[in-house]
């Protein structure tokens, strides 16, 4: 029987894993190593006051054709019946303001249409652009803010200061440090689902495993358990074995534990490959691959969670977006880098704010008490005399940068992926050992052509990966690998 050993329990891995077993392999053959003592990878629900909350993905991005939507609904797990907007700096009920002007809802739709605009018409126009997201936003915007020839000199500083905003959320949704780094032609390469792009799960988003792993035949859990392995940190893959007697690929552990296996499934995120690649694969991996990884964007979105005593807003304030004038000193210190403060669904007592990028990574640096009195001083000055604000009594913090073994957070089309011309079709090319045998599978979001930065493109890509295997597992049952 040919061992299968996944190198990573996340949303791909955990969808191969059961993909192979629905394919007809004993599960006996596969082996699951996960680093962490939890399973899940960057889709992580905790649990505060008896409610689910999200410390990495949370919505299921669009209805129409995105296979977790899909799971999930005749699951019943998710709430598709009430508007689930929250957290989001696009709700209605949220505020945009500076610390000592808020914007009227006439002026937040005006500069809302302007890049909803925008948005449609670069749809069109990035594919024959050459240069960054970032560069087309910003020459775009303001061509169209000079037109406007109702605007005074200050609602041309409100409309950069939207801008400003706008980069941020982009950043969010890209998962790039910097719109500037993100390729505009490249941006196109991402699809949407129709349908509600925000939809949130009853209990969480970790309830997507238990669906993964459920047998289809009989709704019982497919018998996987016991073949995944927690705190398994794999350091070194000896995959090309071909000139000696035992061929098969030796996968090492961290604690010295050593895994046998024909195939091996690498699910590891973009960036614990980037930073890893070179001491994980012996042989080393061919060229193409390595300048994949490398070329490859792959950034930094952390959320930060402020916890109150008790609400000091009303319940039909949806948050704050921070608007700042741009200035010399705009973006010296990292709290000018927070997108803003929104409420969280089912969390009457948090705030969540997004931040990115630089300012994320040293945010993950700083003690907790720090990241409080700051995120609570510039909330204040915001809120100023609108509600009664009092001071924070607590913080949760994501840490997607400093988790050794995603190092970042999702995957997106760089400036560099452009100038290299490496794709995702590149890290997902399964590689192929010195007697021609596949060895070596990728899957993971950031293989995704089109669906990258997602759970559904993870599942797709896991079920994508454990089809090929399974392809050669019965293709070459006879070979002698
Ligand atoms: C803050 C944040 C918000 C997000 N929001 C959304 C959202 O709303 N909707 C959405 O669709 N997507 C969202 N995403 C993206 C989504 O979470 C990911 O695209 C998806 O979960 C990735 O799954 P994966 O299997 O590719 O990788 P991972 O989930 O990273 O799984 C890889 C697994 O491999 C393990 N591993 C890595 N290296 C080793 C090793 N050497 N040995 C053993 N194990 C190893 C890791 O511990 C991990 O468990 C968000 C992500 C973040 C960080």
């Amino acid at each position: 029987m040919k061992q299968i050993i996944i190198i990573g329990a996340g949303a791909s891995g955990l969808a191969a894993a059961t993909r192979l077993i629905q394919n007809g392999l004993s599960a006996t053959s596969i082996t699951v190593l996960e680093a962490q003592n939890r399973i899940g990878g960057r889709v992580h629900t905790i649990t505060n006051e008896g409610n689910p909350l999200e410390i990495g993905a949370q919505w299921v991005h669009g209805q129409q054709g995105n296979v977790v939507f899909e799971m999930a609904e005749s699951a019943c797990e998710l709430n598709t019946d009430i508007q689930t907007l929250e957290s989001s700096g696009f709700a209605e009920n949220v505020v945009f303001g500076f610390e000592d002007y808020k914007l009227n809802k006439e002026q937040i739709h005006q500069l809302m249409q302007m890049i909803h605009a925008l948005e449609e018409v670069s749809k069109n126009e990035m594919s024959g652009w050459n240069k960054s997201l970032g560069e087309y936003f910003e020459e775009k915007f303001k061509e169209l803010i000079l037109r406007k020839d109702s605007f005074s000199e200050f609602d041309r500083s409100t409309a950069l200061a939207f801008l400003d905003w706008y980069h941020i959320m982009e950043n969010v949704i890209d998962g790039s440090d910097n719109w500037k780094e993100t390729c505009g032609s490249g941006h196109l390469h991402y699809k949407e689902c129709l349908g509600d792009p925000l939809v949130t799960w009853k209990r969480g988003y970790s309830s997507l495993f238990k669906i993964l792993m459920k047998s289809q035949d009989d709704d019982k859990q497919l018998p996987l358990s016991d073949r995944i392995f927690l705190n398994k940190a794999v350091k070194r893959i000896d995959w090309d074995n071909e000139a000696k007697s035992d061929k098969r690929i030796q996968v090492t552990c961290e604690d010295g534990s050593i895994y046998l296996a024909e195939f091996v499934l690498v699910t590891s995120s973009l960036g614990f490959l980037k930073s890893n690649m070179h001491s994980l694969f012996i042989p080393s991996l061919p060229p193409y691959k390595k300048r994949a990884i490398q070329g490859l964007g792959f950034g930094t979105v952390d959320k930060i969670f402020l916890k109150f005593e008790k609400p000091w807003w009303t319940p039909d304030w949806g948050g704050i977006s921070f608007l700042r004038r741009r200035s010399k000193d705009t973006d010296t210190h990292w709290s000018h880098h927070l997108l803003g403060f929104y409420t969280v669904r089912l969390h009457p007592n948090i705030l969540i704010a997004w931040i990115t990028g630089k300012a994320a990574r040293e945010v993950e640096s700083l003690p907790e008490n720090e990241i409080l009195k700051v995120c609570s001083d510039i909330l204040r000055k915001y809120i100023g005399a609108d509600f009664p604000f009092t001071e924070p009594v607590g913080l949760i913090l994501s840490r997607w940068h400093s988790n050794p073994f995603t190092l970042g957070s999702y995957s997106y089309r760089s400036m560099e992926s452009k100038e290299m011309n490496v794709w995702a079709t590149d890290l997902a090319q399964p590689v192929y050992d010195s007697g021609g045998f596949p060895r070596l599978f990728f899957a993971g979001e950031a293989t995704h052509d089109y669906f990258y930065s997602t759970v559904h493109g993870a599942v797709e890509t896991g079920w994508r990966e454990a089809d090929r295997i399974a392809k050669y597992c019965i293709g070459f049952r006879n070979a002698n690998l």
